[in-house]
């Protein structure tokens, strides 16, 4: 998985950082968010969820997965 932050929507207000619930996985370095040290990330989403911007995209290596369980859900 990876956590990719959109710097050219991101303020740097700092709610992603706040609201993650496994600690600051998600820094603001110079007024721009960095996700870093994602090793106790359990994929809540909560920080793209929150952000204002919406400039957080929390990428699931299972994604092909999913899309396979939703076309054998349609079958
Ligand atoms: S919540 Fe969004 S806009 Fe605010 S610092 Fe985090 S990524 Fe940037
Ligand atoms: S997905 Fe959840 S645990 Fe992972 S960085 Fe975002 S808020 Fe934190």
């Amino acid at each position: 998985m990876r956590i990719e932050v959109d710097l050219k929507k991101c303020t740097g207000c700092g709610v992603c950082r706040e609201e993650c619930p496994k600690g600051a996985r998600i820094w603001n370095i110079n007024e721009k968010a960095r996700a870093s040290n994602l090793r106790y990330c359990h994929l809540c989403m909560i920080c793209a969820s929150k952000c204002p911007e919406d400039a957080i995209r929390v990428i699931r290596d299972e994604i092909p997965n999913d899309e396979n369980k939703k076309e054998n859900l349609g079958n």
